[in-house]
């Protein structure tokens, strides 16, 4: 078996399965954050990535991509239901998203999850070479640091948090919330999109697992876990070279003249989650034109929804709501070939959201609750024009660092109709100069920086940190 030095675990390896089998491999963008976040990183890092590569059964062997060496966890599909769809996405995927959605509590699906993350922490634990780092993702895996830390007390264990960590009063309804923490807290550095999160869970240390606390370090069973908060980022890099290609400039033009070439076009793009307010989005969208201050012809909204989690029940109701609303709104407002919403329930590539980035004049981000919000950031990073307004809800990570976003409350239908409008009628000049210090913001804080300030977090020796390109 051959071991690395630096060990990612994520729920689902970076590839594209349907190019694995004739071992031409391909950087898989999947609709979800993760993925697009390592990429820049882990294609010129010496690394192996831990993750399921998507099917059920056997995993079949997976050929290198570049430097990254893949291995691969199998999944039955009674796994699939109780691990990944049942206790990931049905019971702490809503709970750490502040219950927008009831969480299920199934019994069940906990010794699923166990055991799925079990044998994800003895695949890390095989291929981590002695003190190797191994870098855990996301809360689908929440257990695997603890359960890593028996089978290898020499590896240095990271764990980093994409979505939120909720309050302790929405913690405390978890079942099975203190395996949960300390399987959590088996790591040396625990890393959260933003502050509150690490102070949630260092009171919940406290409450739950008697450990003490010093500013962002947490003492418990005689070990001492670092605590921070480490925003998530894009490749700042890769999205300008996209934004700037010719072809790409050239087919936002050509949405422009299919869209009717409108005075405005708004655009969303998101998953298709009820945690992503599209919901709240559509009723400010219908009133604004009942009220009459959007007419069709003037103004359009893009809304993209990639399917997402359709075998969990929840997502498919919330699919049908959200097309039965685009409908009525569309049946009761839009003209001839000029429907008031765009819909596109499918997946779309980097280049084509780069030329939709392009062509919008108000990027719409109205989540009730998001880690981060990587879109938000890869449209600042696709306006080198320094044109287009950004719509961005409080509840996201991004919130906390595009300060110049105009920033909303989505429950706030009134509040959400008031800031559309004005972005939509703010003075371009103005325009660009908070496009301007968002851009300037994300230069500064990429992929890049935010793997460097982790890991370097993680390894005080340095020697990970600098093998980063
Ligand atoms: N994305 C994509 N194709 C699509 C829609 C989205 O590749 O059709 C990507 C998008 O560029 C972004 C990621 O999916 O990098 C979504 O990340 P985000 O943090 O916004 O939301 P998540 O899906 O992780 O909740």
């Amino acid at each position: 078996m051959r071991q690395s030095s630096l060990v990612v675990i994520a729920n689902r390896l970076p590839l594209d399965d349907s190019a694995a089998p004739d071992g031409a491999c391909e950087w898989r963008r999947s609709p979800g954050g993760l993925a697009s976040a390592l990429h820049a990183i882990l294609e010129q890092t010496p690394a192996t990535w831990v993750g399921w590569g998507g099917g059920v059964g056997p995993a079949p062997a997976l050929p290198d991509i570049g430097s990254l060496r893949l291995r691969p966890v199998p999944l039955t599909e009674d796994e699939l239901r109780g691990y990944y769809e049942g206790f990931a996405n049905s019971t702490l995927w809503p709970l750490y998203h502040d219950a927008v959605q009831q969480p299920t509590f199934d019994r069940g699906w906990w010794e699923t999850y166990r055991t799925v993350n079990q044998r994800f922490a003895e695949a890390a634990a095989e291929v981590a070479e002695p003190g190797a780092a191994v870098w855990v993702q996301d809360y689908h895996l929440q257990l695997v640091p603890g359960m890593l830390r028996e089978l290898r007390p020499d590896v240095m264990i990271g764990f980093f948090m994409h979505v939120p960590f909720p309050p302790p009063e929405l913690y405390m309804q978890l079942p099975r919330r203190v395996e949960l923490l300390r399987g959590m807290l088996g790591a040396d550095l625990v890393g959260f999109q933003r502050e509150q999160a690490a102070h949630n869970v260092a009171q919940l240390a406290v409450k739950l697992l008697g450990a003490e606390v010093a500013g962002d370090t947490i003492t418990v069973d005689g070990r001492t876990v670092h605590t921070g908060a480490f925003p998530v980022s894009i490749d700042v890099t890769e999205m300008r070279a996209l934004a700037a290609r010719p072809d790409v400039v050239t087919q936002a033009e050509q949405l422009r003249d299919s869209l009717g070439r409108p005075k405005r076009v708004l655009l969303s793009v998101d998953r298709l989650d009820y945690t992503k307010g599209i919901e709240h989005r559509l009723t400010a969208y219908r009133e604004l034109l009942r009220d009459g201050h959007v007419k069709v012809r003037d103004t359009v909204l893009v809304q993209v929804a990639v399917p997402s989690r359709e075998r969990v029940e929840s997502y498919r109701e919330l699919k049908d709501r959200i097309e039965a609303e685009v409908g009525r709104i569309n049946g009761e407002f839009g003209r001839v070939g000029e429907p008031a919403i765009h819909y596109l329930n499918q997946p779309f590539s980097r280049s084509q959201l780069a030329a939709l980035y392009r062509t919008a004049d108000v990027m719409v981000v109205t989540p009730l609750r998001d880690g981060m919000n990587l879109v938000a950031k890869e449209f600042v990073a696709a306006r080198e024009d320094g044109a287009g307004a950004l719509v961005l809800s409080e509840f996201t990570g991004a919130a906390a660092e595009l300060a110049q976003a105009f920033l909303v409350n989505p429950h706030d239908v009134d509040g959400l109709k008031d800031t559309l409008l004005q972005a939509m009628e703010t003075d371009p000049a103005d325009l660009r100069a908070r496009m301007s210090a968002m851009r300037q913001h994300l230069a500064d804080h990429d992929i890049l920086a935010w793997a460097r300030a982790y890991l370097s977090a993680l390894d005080h020796t340095g020697r990970l940190a600098e093998s980063l390109p």
